[in-house]
């Protein structure tokens, strides 16, 4: 099965929007593949006329630090993210989740941009991304331009860009600092791929034993990934103990609408995982947080 006519690799940003340009949305931009080989074979309409690979690439593989904003190219893979030292103790949630993605192979060549191009309602690096308030560097309709992570999101599986024409670049966001920390934990199937029964990731800032600040991604809870802003509302100001999060659990047990989905789980199921993965990344968040220890779990 021939899958594309030509495959094109590159050097620059401008080179790739040069490329797509020049296609009038008959080329499509793929990164690792790993998401976009399996969808048109699954789908298949005949060969695409070209694929844009964004991997080699320099700037969009690169992870940086610029005072207080890390930036992390689109076309950083999960394994890059895993191995950062900066990332591990600033952005702990992001390796946590990135570090659960598919296997060794996977991680090996699936991008962060992928996993948010893509727009699934729970991709794993997508909603530590959502805790950890990212913003996008975006090409979208010929313009550069920095947007909120949220803004990408139209549907289940429906980008705000069009990945025939639209780049995604680079995100910024900020390291925790003192007193601030992260966590995420999900619960997959065992036999399953892709996606989880239900991901989250916290983001919280401690001071004084209160809660200054909270910011939670329970993924899938909606077509798109998105904060639950009701659970926040709840943790800011609280002290920062097991009753507070108690409290968040019954809000978002309360307020998220979580449904039931034919291959992965029923909402009963998650209303009941909503209280575990909340408990265990507030509880952990917390300690990180006024510990100022951060090792992430499980990677
Ligand atoms: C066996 C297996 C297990 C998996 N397990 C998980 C899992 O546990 N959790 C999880 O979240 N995901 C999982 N996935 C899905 C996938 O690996 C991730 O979503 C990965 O991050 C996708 O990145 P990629 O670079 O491979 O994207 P690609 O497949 O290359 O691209 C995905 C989509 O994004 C577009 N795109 C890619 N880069 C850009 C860019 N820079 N600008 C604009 N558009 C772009 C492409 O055109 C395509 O539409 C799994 C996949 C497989 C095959």
């Amino acid at each position: 099965m021939k899958l594309w006519n030509h495959y094109h690799t590159p050097h620059s940003v401008d080179e790739a929007i040069d490329m797509l340009t020049r296609y009038a949305g008959q080329a499509k931009i793929v990164a690792g593949g790993t998401d976009l080989l399996v969808d048109m074979r699954a789908e298949y309409h005949g060969p695409h006329e070209a694929l844009v690979d964004v991997t080699r690439i320099p700037d969009m593989a690169a992870i940086t630090r610029d005072g207080d904003t890390i930036t992390l190219g689109a076309g950083a893979t999960h394994a890059q993210i895993v191995k950062s030292a900066d990332l591990r103790a600033n952005a702990t949630c992001l390796v946590e989740g990135c570090g659960v993605i598919g296997g060794p192979q996977v991680r090996n060549v699936g991008t962060i941009g992928g996993n948010v191009a893509h727009a699934l309602p729970a991709g794993d690096g997508t909603t530590s991304l959502v805790a950890l308030d990212a913003e996008a560097e975006v090409i979208k309709d010929g313009i550069r331009q920095w947007l909120p992570i949220r803004d990408l999101f139209r549907g289940a599986g429906q980008s705000l860009l069009d990945s025939s024409r639209d780049l995604l670049i680079r995100f910024r966001f900020q390291p925790t600092t003192s007193g601030q920390a992260t966590a995420f934990a999900r619960i997959m199937r065992p036999q399953g791929v892709a996606l989880p029964v239900l991901g989250c990731a916290v983001w919280v800032s401690v001071a004084d034993g209160k809660f200054t600040g909270a910011r939670v991604c329970v993924a899938p809870s909606a077509p798109i990934p998105m904060r639950a802003e009701d659970v926040e509302e709840v943790l800011l100001g609280a002290p920062a103990n097991a009753e507070s999060i108690e409290a968040a659990i019954t809000t978002a047990q309360a307020t998220l609408k979580l449904r039931t989905s034919k291959y992965r789980a029923t909402a009963d199921y998650r209303y009941e995982m909503v209280a575990v993965l909340l408990r265990k990344t507030l509880t952990k968040a917390v300690e990180r947080a006024e510990t100022g220890a951060a090792v992430p779990e499980g990677v």
